[in-house]
């Protein structure tokens, strides 16, 4: 199978995957948004050149939000692809806090194609606080989301300086929309 097909692919069976999650923000879009918004950035980030990084961007929630598992990524898309799923999946045993201070902790000694998908996943997010956040976060809640994502970029500086970029100016963005509301 080419690269374009299997990239296709991967986007359907998200789709499939994802079907009946939303977003948490007050426009609640499908979950596949935030998927295909990971994947372009990532994309772009790599000039189109690397398809496994794009593929696994597109399952990066797979795991962790819908419990699908590691090996049928594996069987479906190869090795690699699973193993940078793997590297971005928390460990959902563990308490909210303790997966936010290891995500902080290990995000420098991931792969480079972890640490792009991260990158990337921080970006999608720190958006959508600005564009449209959960209607139940408080202005506090928002910003505490945004420097502790700034703590994940901050430790894999130099991956990306346009993926690093475009999350700064989601940041200020967001740092931005949530004084003023
Ligand atoms: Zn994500």
């Amino acid at each position: 199978m080419n690269d374009l097909t299997r990239i296709m692919q991967a986007a359907d069976t998200a789709a499939r995957w994802h079907v009946g999650q939303r977003r948490k923000g007050q426009a609640a879009e499908p979950y596949i948004n935030h998927l295909l918004e990971v994947a372009f950035l990532v994309t772009t980030a790599t000039e189109g050149r690397e398809p496994d990084v794009v593929i696994a961007a597109l399952l990066h929630d797979a795991v962790e939000d819908q419990g699908i598992a590691i090996d049928s990524i594996a069987g479906a898309y190869g090795r690699k692809v699973a193993d940078i799923v793997a590297e971005v999946t928390d460990d959902k045993a563990l308490p909210k806090a303790e997966r936010k201070r290891l995500q902080v902790e290990t995000a420098a000694h991931k792969s480079r194609e972890a640490r792009l998908i991260k990158l990337a996943d921080k970006t999608s997010n720190v958006r959508a606080i600005a564009n449209s956040p959960p209607p139940d976060w408080s202005i506090e809640r928002r910003l505490d989301y945004v420097r502790w994502a700034g703590e994940v970029v901050a430790q894999i500086r130099g991956t990306s300086p346009w993926l690093e970029q475009q999350f700064s100016e989601a940041a200020n963005h967001a740092e931005q929309s949530a004084t003023k509301s």
